[in-house]
């Protein structure tokens, strides 16, 4: 069987063990003759999966008791609208503040601007947001219903290592690119969403962490499967959910757990990612495109000085089974993503690999 180092940015390698139990209880689901994908969302083989994913992510995320987790519709973007059509009307002004970091915060601030008004604090797009802004929190706007974040750049490789206090004003973050890869408090956020097809699971829902008593402001023309308060009374279940992504999700939780939880999970991160940092600082054939101060843990983006040799080491890194390095188009240059799945064995075989590159074309 081939397996390489898979290195895209989502969806994104899942640790073999899931998929290989995944696939050997596939056909036939707890010796019921049927798949998981067969059974219906209402079974009570369903109720245990969604229920155990809950549990898991309580423990692992160390959720408290005034949150719900939602298992929501239509991947990470949707929620760019979700999350206006339920809190924008928190505060009469109608007013989101954001903070611009990369084209998913920029996409989210555009698309609440349809709902209400969007105030845009901070910006690092001056240097093609290579950085974390420095913002003013006196600048945020009291009557904002809540400040936007996106709490790790995929695209652009940075993070912010510690979050803002907002004081009544609910912190929302897209956790998209990194949830459960660090240690955090749940506390600091009004509400976190994350798409799945980075460290969660297959693509296309979005997990939703949102405080009870955001809950009761959606918009009245809110559509009724993005309204967070339908989710929150039916279990997520008011139609028929993506089942399948829920079940492999649990199988993820479950393996997450069984390797230790967040805290190992974030010291593996922490070390995978310096190992690669200090390949690109230590030479001076490649160089980092991300401020060190506010770079990623899980998505290390970087460059070739000589950038006509990016599309040679991009295909050599393929044929060496080291895939999908090459950066996003907003960016150019190569990244690497490397979430919890990505074994520290990845990290070494293309930290030799760019060794062995630079020894030959450099
Ligand atoms: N936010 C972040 C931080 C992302 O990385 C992505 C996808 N890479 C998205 C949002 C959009 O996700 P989706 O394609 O699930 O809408």
């Amino acid at each position: 069987m081939k397996r390489v180092f898979n290195f895209g940015a989502g969806p994104a390698m899942l640790p073999l063990e899931v998929m290989q139990q995944a696939q050997a209880e596939f056909l036939n689901y707890q010796n019921l003759g049927a798949s998981v994908i067969e059974i219906s969302h209402r079974s009570g083989e369903f109720d245990d999966i969604i229920k155990r994913c809950d549990a898991l992510l309580t423990e692992l995320a160390g959720i408290p008791d005034n949150y719900k987790i939602l298992y929501v519709h239509g991947g990470a973007q949707m929620q760019f609208s979700a999350v206006p059509l339920n809190l924008i009307n928190r505060k009469a002004a109608n007013k989101a503040s954001f903070v611009l970091t990369g084209n998913w915060a920029v996409k989210a601030s555009k698309e609440a601007a349809r709902y209400g008004m969007s105030i845009n604090l901070a910006s690092s797009e001056n240097r093609n947001f290579s950085y974390i802004p420095d913002y003013d929190l006196g600048l945020l706007d009291p009557d904002s219903s809540y400040l936007h974040i996106t709490s790790n750049n995929t695209l652009f490789g940075t993070r912010w290592h510690s979050f803002p206090e907002t004081g009544e004003v609910p912190l929302v973050a897209d956790m998209t690119s990194e949830f459960l890869s660090r240690k955090l408090d749940i506390n600091q956020f009004g509400l976190i969403f994350a798409g799945l097809q980075k460290n969660l699971g297959p693509a296309g829902l979005a997990l939703v962490i949102i405080r009870e008593d955001l809950l009761e402001y959606a918009l009245p023309a809110t559509p009724g499967l993005l309204n967070y308060q339908v989710y929150a009374e039916q279990h997520s279940l008011a139609n028929t959910t993506n089942t399948f992504a829920i079940y492999l999700m649990s199988l993820v939780l479950q393996w997450l757990k069984d390797q230790g939880g967040v805290a190992l999970m974030e010291k593996q991160n922490e070390a995978k990612a310096k190992l690669i940092y200090d390949a690109i600082d230590d030479s001076d054939f490649y160089y980092g495109t991300a401020d060190a101060a506010h770079r990623s843990a899980m998505n290390v983006t970087f460059n070739l000085h000589n950038e006509d040799l990016l599309g040679e080491f991009v295909e050599q890194a393929e044929a060496a089974d080291l895939y999908a390095l090459k950066g996003h188009r907003a960016v150019g240059g190569a990244r690497a993503s490397i979430y919890n799945a990505m074994p520290r064995a990845g990290c070494e075989a293309l930290v030799e690999f760019m060794s062995d590159f630079e020894r030959r074309m450099g």
